[in-house]
Formats: structure tokens, C-alpha cells, sequence
């Protein structure tokens, strides 16, 4: 694989100095979705699966950019700073975006660099390839340049590249997960205050195995903004009643009590989701640290159900893979993970069911749909890392 990089690096970019070579993962969510803008928890794992990228600093102040992913993408060839044109779907705005949010940062890149990337996670499937390519952007800028910049501070660099330059309102989750990972670890995050903890993910007998929909519906971005302000109407009714920073700060017992004060049903919904799906993550962890793994995937269900019933951010695709899972023998667990209306489910499965587990979905899923689901067992990998 390095040998493969490295070549694929001088076929684009010729002779010079040899490049620098960096992974960054992807990463799953096994629960806490669409707690992160309500002040909530989430409990993501780094994947096995992620992208790399050759580096090397230039001379002058051009950067040259190359993916080994998008056929006869041929080279960039860009000025240090450049941005491209509002509503561009180019894919290198990914990483000038973490250019740009280094700079705008105070971050000294005085010459340009080539960078040659290369990724094997589906791209738009929700294993956040784009925060694996901001990341790793991150550590090739730190390492070439020298910079005193810590991981966290790698995965809010990311973040802001992706909010304010790609214009995608993310949360933190993705890039941290990228950026802090640990082997064998799942990532119990607070993403209000970035408190975190890695809970051991003991699976002597299961594996993560994530089923990529492959569809994807248009209305995904519009229902996300609009999930957030019917959550942001929900904490302005109850705050009319009781000082709170967000709706996670809220437990299920002290929401039911106060819900009645928030006069649209819809919005009562959305908050009571985002309440109880935190409580869930907070149980998760303490499952996972007993070692109660039947619990844990028992909650997984339960949150699935709460984001398809009162989050209403789930669709018939993934709704029929879950019911698949959940009645196949063998299964801990399983739910969407991702923001919805598309991209993959996540469940545990103990290792003698997943042959069996997969025949069925592909075959079912195939039946009433028509479309051919993808499966990755996965394993919980380590963050960011330079390879050599
Ligand atoms: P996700 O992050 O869920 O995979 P996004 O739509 O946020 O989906 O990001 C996918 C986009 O990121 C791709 O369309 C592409 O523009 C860019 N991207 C990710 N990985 C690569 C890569 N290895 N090479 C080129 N572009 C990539
Ligand atoms: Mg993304």
C-alpha cells in the first residue's frame, strides 16, 4: 500500500524530495445522533478505513493537489490561499479549506506543497470521508511546517474548514473522531465542552459491521437545518420556563415534566428525541464499561426507533435494513448512524452470525429494492498518524 502511494505521489508530481506519508480515519457513530448541536454526547469510533496523503513542501508558493479516487482528475495547480468560487463541488476545496482555516488561524505556510491523496472509505456514504481528508490536511500542514498544534486543535480546524469554507454546518463529531481515535476504543465525546473519555470496546466475539444503503435523498441537508432550528424552537420555549445551555442538559424525567411548554407538538418531538437519545449515550457507556454489550445493542434499537418515530430523519432503506438485522439471529445490536435519509446503519453482530447476516440483507435488501447494499466489518482504529 505505501509503495503504491508513493508511486501513484511521483507519477503526478515527478522527482524531488521524497514525500512524507499521512492516514487519517474515517468513523462510525454507534450512538448519540443528532445530540451534537443540542450540547449533547456522542459515541463514535475511528475506523480501519480512512484516507492517506504523500506530502511534500515546495519551493515557491503553488500547491499542487492529485486524488488517486476521482478518474483522470489529473493535477491542481492553485496559489497558496487559493478559494474557489462559492457552490464549486470540486473536491480539492476539502483540503485548500484547511489551508485557509490554518492561515485564517494565524498559522505561518510560507511555501506552497504537493499533495497526493488516496482514500478507501465510500465517499458520501456518512463514514465522513470529508473529515479524514480535512484531518489529515491538518497533519500534513503541522508536520511540514512545524506548527504547535494540538490533535483537538487539528479537529476544530478541520471543522471550521468545513463549516465556513466547504459551507456544511457540521458538528465537531467527525473531525475528533479522525483526529483523537484509539485502536479497540470508542470516543464518549461531550461536544459542548469537548470532555472526552475512550470506553474499551471489548468485542471477543462480534464485529461492527457498517451496510451502506448506497442511497442518499435530496432532502438531507434541508431537513437537517430544519431539525435544527425545530430543536432550537424547542429550547427557546423552555428556556421561557428554566435557565439551561442547551436541551441535553435536560434529563428525560425533567423534560417530561416541562415538555407541555412547548406549544408545537413537532418541535416537542424533535427535543424529546435529542433528550432521550443523550440519556441512551450516558447508558451506552456505562453498558460498555460492565462489559453488557446485550445492553448496549438493546440501546442502539432504541435509538434507531427514536430518530425513525420522533426525529423522522430515517427513510424506508434504512428502516428496512434495521428490521432486517434486528430479526436475524445472532444480532447485538443495529441502527442508522450518520444524519439520515440515506447512507449506512452500524450493528454488532457476533462473528459466527455475519456470514449469515449478510447473505440475508444483501438478498432482501436486493428483492425490494433493487439496489445492492454494501458491507464493511470494521474495526475501531487509531486517529490521525503520520505512516513515514
Ligand atoms: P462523507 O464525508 O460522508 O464521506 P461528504 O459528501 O461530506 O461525504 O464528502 C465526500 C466528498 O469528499 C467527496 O465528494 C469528495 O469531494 C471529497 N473526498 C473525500 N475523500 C476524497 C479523496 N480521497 N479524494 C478526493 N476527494 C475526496
Ligand atoms: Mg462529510
Amino acid at each position: 500500500m505505501i509503495r503504491t502511494l508513493l508511486d501513484a505521489f511521483t507519477a503526478r508530481f515527478g522527482p524531488g524530495d521524497a514525500p512524507r506519508l499521512f492516514f487519517a480515519p474515517g468513523r462510525v457513530n454507534l450512538i448519540g445522533e443528532h445530540t451534537d448541536y443540542n450540547g449533547g454526547h456522542v459515541f463514535p469510533c475511528a475506523l480501519s478505513l480512512g484516507t492517506w496523503c504523500a506530502a511534500r513542501r515546495r519551493s515557491d508558493s503553488t500547491v499542487r493537489l492529485a486524488t488517486g479516487n476521482i478518474p483522470r482528475s489529473g493535477v491542481l495547480r492553485h496559489p497558496l490561499g487559493y478559494r474557489a468560487r462559492r457552490g464549486s463541488r470540486c473536491w480539492s476545496r476539502y483540503p485548500e479549506s484547511v489551508i485557509n482555516a490554518f492561515r485564517h488561524a494565524g498559522f505561518q505556510i510560507p511555501t506552497g506543497m504537493d499533495l497526493y491523496y488516496y482514500g478507501n472509505i465510500p465517499s458520501g456514504s456518512g463514514l465522513s470521508s470529508s473529515a479524514s481528508m480535512e484531518v489529515v490536511t491538518g497533519a500534513v500542514l503541522r508536520e511540514l511546517y512545524g506548527l504547535r498544534v494540538s490533535s483537538v486543535r487539528l479537529a476544530q480546524l478541520g471543522q471550521y474548514a468545513e463549516n465556513v469554507y466547504v459551507g456544511v454546518q457540521c458538528g465537531i463529531m467527525d473531525q475528533f473522531a479522525s483526529a483523537m481515535g484509539r485502536r479497540a476504543h470508542a470516543i464518549y465525546l461531550d461536544t459542548a465542552s469537548l470532555r472526552y473519555e475512550y470506553a474499551p470496546l471489548r468485542l471477543p466475539d462480534s464485529s461492527i459491521v457498517v451496510c451502506n444503503s448506497r442511497v442518499k435523498h435530496s432532502l438531507a441537508s434541508s431537513e437537517y437545518n430544519l431539525r435544527r432550528s425545530q430543536c432550537e424552537t424547542a429550547l427557546a420555549a423552555l428556556r421561557t420556563v428554566r435557565d439551561i445551555p442547551a436541551l441535553c442538559a435536560l434529563t428525560p424525567e425533567e423534560f417530561e415534566a416541562l415538555s407541555e411548554r412547548i406549544p408545537d407538538p413537532l418541535c416537542r418531538k424533535r427535543a424529546r428525541h435529542a433528550v432521550r437519545e443523550n440519556a441512551r449515550t450516558q447508558q451506552a457507556l456505562e453498558a460498555l464499561r460492565a462489559d453488557r454489550l446485550a445492553d448496549f445493542g438493546r440501546l442502539m434499537n432504541e435509538s434507531h426507533v427514536s430518530l425513525r418515530d420522533d426525529y423522522e430523519v430515517s427513510c424506508p432503506e434504512l428502516d428496512l435494513l434495521t428490521r432486517l438485522a434486528w430479526d436475524t439471529e445472532g444480532v447485538v445490536g443495529s441502527r442508522m448512524t450518520g444524519g439520515g435519509f440515506g447512507g449506512c446503519t452500524v450493528s454488532i453482530v457476533k462473528t459466527e452470525a455475519l456470514a449469515d447476516f449478510q447473505e440475508k440483507l444483501a438478498r432482501v435488501y436486493r428483492e425490494r429494492t433493487g439496489l445492492e447494499a454494501e458491507f464493511y466489518t470494521v474495526e475501531a482504529g487509531d486517529g490521525v498518524r503520520r505512516l513515514i
